[in-house]
């Protein structure tokens, strides 16, 4: 495994690389098995793998946790050793946006305005910058995203489409602890009571779930299916709990398959996401 640390190496490594198959996985690092699964995934249909490990400090809004992401790259470097990855690519944020403010953003509208859209302005400004930059200097033919993120997925998707970016975009299922909580580097920060908390998100869309598999399609009452368990706990505060569609992330009235429960939550100082695609 080669650790390649600016943009100007990583360009002048992609171009001996074989042009058809190179598999790409973006993090922000703090890696756990989630991570590991899109590693797996592209290894399996990619000649080559390619991971960047960047903590985007422009996805970050001002009183969000940048200087407090968790991070530890020695850790990470064994897990993507121990994963057989080729390539990893730990660029410093000074050599991806230059010394002068960037003044390229990329912004999309509709799909990337509403819910996360709406609570992180900005967040998806950030998210699709940083995403065109990796883009741009590692060329992929395929980039590995998870269901986690799932307004990530279809934001990354529609830039892709929009901007005519050649890389295909393989979505990847959302790992879960054996408990139900969706792993997340951010999981690091709960206590035991705050993680009891937070079970209740899984338990919820898992209920809202059940709800629908037996029939039910009103969407105002699979979201408050998952409130109601959510109200057993101890949430610092609820960003949204919705029903949307998994393209433009329109709120539906109507359960359709292929609709996304979609919750975003506090506990303690940490903010969670988790959704439940019901199909
Ligand atoms: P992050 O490092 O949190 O920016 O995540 C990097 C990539 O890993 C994103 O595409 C995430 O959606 C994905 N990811 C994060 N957590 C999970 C999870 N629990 N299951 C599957 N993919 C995940």
């Amino acid at each position: 495994m080669q650790v390649i640390r600016t943009v100007a190496a990583m360009q002048d490594l992609r171009k001996t690389l074989p042009e058809e198959s190179i598999g790409f996985v973006p993090t922000m690092g703090y890696l756990h098995a989630g991570h590991a699964s899109l590693v797996a995934r592209a290894r399996l249909e990619n000649a080559c793998t390619v991971v960047s490990i960047f903590v985007n400090p422009t996805q970050f809004g001002p009183n969000e946790d940048f200087a407090n992401y968790p991070r530890d790259e020695e850790r990470d470097l064994e897990l993507l050793e121990t994963n057989n990855v080729d390539f990893v690519f730990m660029p410093s944020a000074l050599d991806i946006y230059g010394a002068e403010k960037n003044t390229a953003v990329v912004h999309l509208n509709t799909v990337a305005d509403t819910l996360e859209g709406a609570k992180r302005p900005g967040h998806f400004d950030g998210v699709c910058t940083v995403v065109a930059k990796l883009f741009n200097i590692v060329r992929p033919k395929q980039a590995y995203f998870g269901q986690k993120d799932a307004q990530q997925l279809a934001v990354i998707k529609k830039m892709v489409r929009d901007l005519n970016f050649a890389v295909k975009i393989i979505p990847c299922p959302t790992r879960r602890d054996p408990d139900g909580l969706a792993m997340s580097s951010r999981n690091v920060y709960l206590s035991p009571s705050d993680r009891a908390t937070a079970l209740l998100i899984s338990r919820g869309l898992g209920a809202a779930k059940a709800l629908w598999q037996e029939g039910q399609r009103d969407s105002a009452l699979l979201v408050d299916r998952v409130r109601q368990e959510m109200a057993h706990g101890n949430f610092a505060g609820i960003d949204y709990v919705e029903l949307v569609n998994g393209e433009d992330f329109a709120k539906m009235t109507e359960a359709l398959p292929g609709a996304i429960i979609v919750v975003a939550a506090k506990v303690g100082q940490t903010r969670l996401i988790d959704n439940m695609v019901l199909e």
